[in-house]
């Protein structure tokens, strides 16, 4: 297998609340379709140390806010944390949670189930987030 190396995509998303999923689907979609690759590879990144990216359902919003709220009954935001900045749970969701994902990319689409979308998560918000991404042909 050949890969070619695409230049680094980003995509910026302004986040809303402290603790939220955000579908980036359709953004990573777009640049997946303008990078012209037909088949190969989606790197997605979130260069951040409160955020992370993951895969989950697409169709129930609940299901987003049970992971939020089952995440928060592992990891509380209030804890005996040494760490100074307040924002420690966060810290520890990201590590949990992941900073990045790889998702195939065949006959210029991503590969993604019926009930699958790509989320950013903010666990430290509201900010500015960007979500960075390497398509590489196969
Ligand atoms: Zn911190």
């Amino acid at each position: 297998m050949v890969l070619r190396v695409n230049p680094v995509h980003r995509l910026k998303v302004e986040t809303e609340s402290q603790m939220e999923m955000i579908d980036v689907t359709s953004g990573i979609r777009r640049i997946v379709k303008e990078s012209g690759i037909m088949r190969g590879m989606c790197h997605v990144f979130v260069p951040h140390t409160t955020a992370a990216v993951t895969i989950n359902e697409n169709a129930d919003p609940n299901v987003r806010k049970d992971m939020i709220r089952e995440l928060l009954k592992t990891i509380p935001v209030r804890d005996d944390y040494l760490h100074a900045a307040g924002n420690a749970a966060a810290h520890i969701l990201s590590t949990l949670v992941g900073v990045s994902q790889s998702i195939l990319v065949e006959n210029g689409k991503l590969v993604l189930g019926t009930w699958q979308a790509i989320y950013l998560c903010e666990f430290d918000g509201p900010r500015s987030r960007t979500v960075l991404m390497r398509i590489m042909a196969e």
